[in-house]
């Protein structure tokens, strides 16, 4: 480690708290798809902070909504309203095809705003008595960290410790429709998914299961609520990943890229047969709906639209997992993905995945394990083959991949 690294990593060990341990670097600066660490050595970020930053780092049209909106206003509270989030709230709904968008921060919150929402449309429209209702989640989640939703986890670690949870949480397996049909009861007011698991080692849901997820919350009054946090905005090469699937959700989480890592912006989105529960008080956040987020989310979708990344990430995703797929390495048991959201899956006798992201990083290739065993590769948007190949390279030495 050279010296700037070693002395900022220091102060951070003894002044932050210990809720992480980050790999041994400290950046200093961002463009594109390149990250420039303290000692001046360049990384490629195939991670985007989460897909956070799914547009690349300092993207000019984002800075400039950003600094312009800066000068002009950047918060007032929703004690008033401004003049960008109205735009916001359009342009979500036309977009996503939704009758109403509640605004929030961070990822975490809005999966809150959601089950709030879900709980008081349980009582409120659905019958349901007092105190009963219930949110069905999936093993292997991955929604946030609030105390809510860690009562959700399967995680040990995540749960050890932070209790007591609410009442009325229940998961069933990921992928199994027949689990979830023996879960929903009378009370169940919402069924909480992830299109694809992210954070749980990026795993795809078997075909037609969130049909058939869908079919069932149909049949029996409960909301499917998809938590596109992570893999909505075109992540997954369609704007959302239920579109994969043919899917409308009754309602619709979005965060990370929506705030174009600039700054956190997440929404909750769903007709007005559910927001109707909402009075004026019920809900709300200081800084959610901020003109400053809302004039970045919207030259957010303005790049989406007119830049047709969804496309690009489209085909340039399905071809690298395709490549990726047909080279064989004894250390990997599994590659799948959609889009630029692509997992690795190393053997049981591979070295743990951190390892290997540790040694990417040394490399100058930026990634992460998840808590499962997998690599996980979520490149900004904009990236291009060529970066995509020399990932390939570096990924053949580290993982000893190799042609058949
Ligand atoms: N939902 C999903 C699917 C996520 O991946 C994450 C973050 N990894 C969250 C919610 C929580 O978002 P945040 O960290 O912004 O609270």
């Amino acid at each position: 480690l050279g010296p700037a690294t070693y002395w900022l990593r220091a102060k951070e060990r003894n002044f932050g708290a210990r809720n992480y341990a980050p790999l041994p670097v400290v950046f200093h600066r961002g463009e594109g798809v390149w990250l420039w660490d303290v000692e001046g050595r360049r990384y490629l970020d195939m991670m985007s902070a989460y897909s956070a930053v799914s547009f690349g780092h300092a993207h000019p049209r984002l800075l400039r909504a950003l600094t312009d909106q800066a000068q002009r206003l950047s918060l007032t509270s929703r004690a008033y309203s401004n003049d960008r989030l109205p735009l916001l709230l359009e342009r979500l709904c036309v977009l996503f095809g939704y009758e109403r968008a509640l605004p929030m921060n961070t990822g975490a919150e809005a999966v809150e705003t959601a089950i709030k929402v879900a709980r008081k449309w349980a009582y409120r429209i659905k019958g349901v008595p007092d105190d009963m209702a219930e949110i069905i989640a999936c093993d292997n989640n991955f929604h946030g960290r609030s105390t809510t939703i860690v009562g959700l986890s399967s995680e040990l670690q995540y749960r050890d410790g932070f209790g007591p949870f609410p009442a009325g949480l229940k998961r069933v397996p990921y992928g199994d429709a027949d689990a979830l049909e023996r879960a929903i009861t009378p009370c169940t007011a919402a069924f909480l998914v992830e299109p694809i698991q992210g954070e749980g080692g990026i795993v795809l849901p078997p075909p037609g299961y969130l049909a058939r997820c869908a079919e069932l919350c149909r049949q029996h009054d409960v909301l499917l609520i998809a938590d596109e946090v992570q893999t909505g905005l075109g992540r997954s090469g369609r704007l959302l990943a239920c579109d994969h699937d043919g899917v409308r959700p009754d309602g619709i989480i979005l965060g990370k890229a929506l705030g174009g890592g600039l700054l956190p912006v997440s929404a909750f989105l769903a007709d007005e047969r559910v927001m109707q529960v909402l009075n004026p008080g019920d809900h709300g956040s200081t800084f959610g709906g901020n003109p400053l987020g809302a004039a970045v989310a919207l030259a957010v979708l303005d790049l989406l639209e007119e830049e047709n990344l969804i496309a690009h990430a489209a085909q340039l995703g399905n071809r690298w997992l395709d490549s990726l797929r047909r080279l064989r390495s004894p250390l990997v048991k599994e590659i799948r993905g959609r889009g630029l959201f692509i997992g690795i899956e190393l053997a049981d006798h591979a070295p743990p995945a951190l390892t290997a992201a540790e040694l990417l990083l040394a490399r100058g290739v930026l990634t992460k394990d998840t808590h499962q065993r997998v690599l996980r590769f979520a490149p900004p948007l904009v990236v291009q083959q060529a970066e995509l190949d020399w990932t390939t390279e570096v990924l053949k030495e580290v993982l000893e991949l190799e042609a058949p």
